[in-house]
This record gives structure tokens, sequence and C-alpha cells, in this order.
């Protein structure tokens, strides 16, 4: 099936008689008519529900489809993006071990390798994504256990050379993780990039009308667990929590999302509700209307603004000009998202005043839905830092990030060309 048959069709498949449209498993519980069969689910021996916090159906349905927009063997929901770039990290690495991240990340992932995990006893070193082969791979340790990078940066909007980080990846014996948020699966598929892992934040256009904060993870089943016995452990040696079963051997290529829902999940328990599942498809349905009207309309939008005398500059990979033009045509060539970055000649100040001048675009902690809003980080979510310490995370103090939705591009232009001009 093609992309667009799949957002629409794939994930449930009704039986003779039972409802068309995917239906709300609103339980936390199912039932069962003897305690053996309940015994064998617990002991993984056959596939079944029983507790919703571990799988449930309206959830897996969900997930199926975007691992089929994927292209890889296994997905499951978080109920967040930062669960399931938490968990796609966590189900590989433990006290002890180091990972190596690209520089130009979502600043909850930053925090999260930086600041959270490094509590937890995992170590992360920070790599621009721009670097050398070399510079790469000198990044990497004895106990390095992955690399984790976005394939268009929040909210920078850099283009990954996904090829040269997963070689570098493969080169080490360890998964590149990708999160696939910005770009979704109707512009990039990373498994075919030789990504072995892809995040998603759904919360952004998957769902696409800002309803729902969820996540999701799917796994291409390309990475060879008993090839590198030695470093992935909790896969291939037996796990004493489950009866002595060793991941890799039982479940072969769906071993990394087994080990994730029936570890991770249990016990740390960010399971996504089937609520919010439901709204998530709902989404899914129109993603491949929605993406390219983004896109469309974001040319647009970095076209008029590159031409603007105010504007100071714009980072936007879909124009010609930009940086990461090369390597977009390359990974994307169907455009890349609805989000970019510019900068007012007359700075910071400049920047909050257009923002507040904006009719049509609002101002949200949010990116990537169909309404076009804005936000300023330095004023809200880096807002605790310097401007030197701005410029070295890559946000520069005048930067607003400009989220396209799916409105009229001659509105929004002329809402911007309003804000710029009423000064
Ligand atoms: C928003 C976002 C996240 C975090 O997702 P939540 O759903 O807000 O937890 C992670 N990665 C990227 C690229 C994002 O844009």
């Amino acid at each position: 099936m093609k992309q667009s048959t799949i957002c629409v069709q794939a994930g449930w498949q009704p039986k003779n008689g039972e409802p068309r449209v995917l239906p709300i498993y609103q339980s936390t519980t199912f039932k069962y008519e003897t305690s053996e069969e309940m015994g064998k689910l617990f002991d993984l021996e056959k596939d079944g529900y029983f507790y919703t916090r571990l799988q449930n159906p309206t959830n897996d349905c969900v997930a199926a489809k975007i691992a089929q927009l994927e292209g890889g063997v296994a997905g499951m929901l978080t109920s967040s993006g930062q669960a399931a770039n938490y968990y796609a990290v966590f189900n590989i690495c433990e006290a002890g071990d180091h990972v190596v991240m690209s520089s130009k990340m979502y600043g909850g992932t930053f925090n999260l390798l930086t600041v959270t995990m490094k509590k937890m006893g995992v170590e992360c070193s920070l790599v621009d994504p721009d670097a050398s082969v070399d510079e790469i791979n000198a990044a990497f340790k004895d106990n390095t256990k992955c690399v984790l990078a976005e394939t268009l940066s929040n909210p920078s909007v850099v283009v990954l050379d996904i090829e040269k980080w997963a070689n570098a990846a493969h080169a080490h014996g360890v998964p590149l993780i990708v999160d696939n948020t910005f770009a979704t699966p109707i512009n990039c598929r990373p498994f075919e990039w030789g990504a072995d892992i892809v995040t998603h934040s759904t919360t952004k256009y998957m769902d696409g009308h800002a309803m729902a904060v969820g996540g999701a993870i799917v796994d291409s089943g390309n990475f060879d667990w008993m090839a590198h016995k030695e470093k992935f452990k909790g896969l291939t040696e037996p796990d004493e929590s489950y009866h002595g079963i060793v991941y890799a051997e039982k479940f072969g290529k769906a071993a990394y999302i087994t080990k994730a829902t029936s570890q991770l999940m249990r016990d740390l328990g960010s399971i996504q509700s089937p609520q919010n599942a439901f709204l998530l498809n709902i989404g899914l349905e129109t993603l491949h209307l929605r993406v390219p009207r983004h896109c469309e309309n974001a040319l647009k939008v970095a076209k008029f603004l590159s031409e603007h005398d105010d504007v100071a500059w714009v980072s936007y990979p879909g124009l010609e000009t930009d940086k990461y033009h090369d390597l977009a045509m390359k990974y994307m060539p169907n455009g890349t998202c609805g989000v970019m970055c510019f900068g007012l000649k007359g700075g910071r100040e400049a920047s909050i005043k257009m923002m507040d001048n904006l009719k049509l675009a609002c101002i949200v902690t949010h990116v990537a839905d169909a309404r076009t809003c804005v936000l300023h980080p330095a004023s809200h979510t880096h807002r605790q830092m310097t401007d030197e310490q701005l410029m070295e995370a890559g946000v520069r103090p005048d930067l607003i990030r400009l989220s396209i939705g799916i409105e009229d591009a001659d509105d929004i232009i002329a809402d911007l060309k309003q804000a710029l001009e009423c000064k």
C-alpha cells in the first residue's frame, strides 16, 4: 500500500459485523475463561490483552499504522514524545552506558539526556550534526550504546545527514535512533537511509490538531542485537523478571519493542490513553493531505520573509539558498515541514513587537498543527538563559519559531506583512 492508503486504511481491520471505525477500548482489563489462559499471557507465551498499561487494542492498531507508515516491523505508543525518546534510549542503555547525541535537538530531549538521564548514570556526548565523519567517530566510547538525532531539528530545522550518522553508528556496533517528528513518514522514512529505530512526538503533525499529547517508537527490525551480544545484554541474555526469556531469541525482529513494552511500560507506565490514541488515529487519516499543504504554505511564507527588508535571516531548508537545501533535496525531495525560524534586523525587541502585532498567527507553546503559530524561544522555552548561553545552544536571541498551518498562504503572509509594518 502507498502512504496515503496506509494513513486511511491501516491499523484497524474490522471483521464481519464489527464497527467500521476503530473503537476506543475504554477498559483497563480483559476477561479470560481460565486462570491458566491468563497465566500464559503473563509468561509472554501467548499474545493477548490483560491490562491496558501493557497493551490495549486501540493503541495497538494506531501503533501498527505508524509502524507501517515508517516501514518498520513493530511499534508502540507512549504517553508523550518525551516518554518515547526516554524509552527508546533506556531500552538499550543503563547506568554506566554512554549515548552520542546530535547537539541540535528539541530542548526537552536535550534536558532528558544531559540532565535527567545523567542523574541515572547514562552519559551523553554532543556532536554537531554537520560534523565530519572523523569528528563523529571520535565521540564514541567503549560503553556507547546508541546514537540519537532528529531528522529535522526543533527549532533550528537542521537537516540530518542520516546516511552519514547511520554509518558512524553501525561502524561502532550500535543503532541509530532518529526522532522523525518534524519530517513525518510522509516526507522522510529514516529506515530507508539506515536508521534503526524511529521515535515521534505524535503531539505534532501526526495528531495535527493540537488535541492530544502522545508519542510513538517504531523498530525497523534491522539491527542485529545478537551480532553485538556483549553490548546489549538486556536483549541477548535471559530476563529474570520474565522467567529467563531472551528477547532477541524468542521475538526475533520484534525483540526491541517487546522488551520496551514488557519491561519499561510495565515498570514505568507511560501508556497513551486509548481515548488519545483514537484522536491520534483521526489525525493520521489526513496526515498525507495536511503535510504537503504545510510545506507548500511554508515555502511561500519563507520566500516572502526572505525578501522582506526588515528580515535579517530565515532558516528553512525548502529555500534554495538555505544551507541545508541540498540535504533536504536528498532526504525529503517532496518537502520538509511547516516550521521555520527567522530573525528581524531590529533584533530581540523588534522580534517580540512583531509577534505581538500578529492577528491570525497565535503565540502558543506548540508547533506543527493546523493553525499557524509562533514562539520566541528566548522569551519562552529558553527564558532562563542569558544571550550568551542562547547562542551556545544554537538559539539566537532574535529567533522566532514560526509554524505554518494549513490556512490559505495569502492570509498568513498578509498577517505577517501587517505585523512587520505596524511599527
Ligand atoms: C515536541 C517534541 C518532542 C517532545 O514531545 P512531547 O509530545 O511534547 O512530549 C520530542 N521531539 C521533538 C522533535 C518534538 O518536537
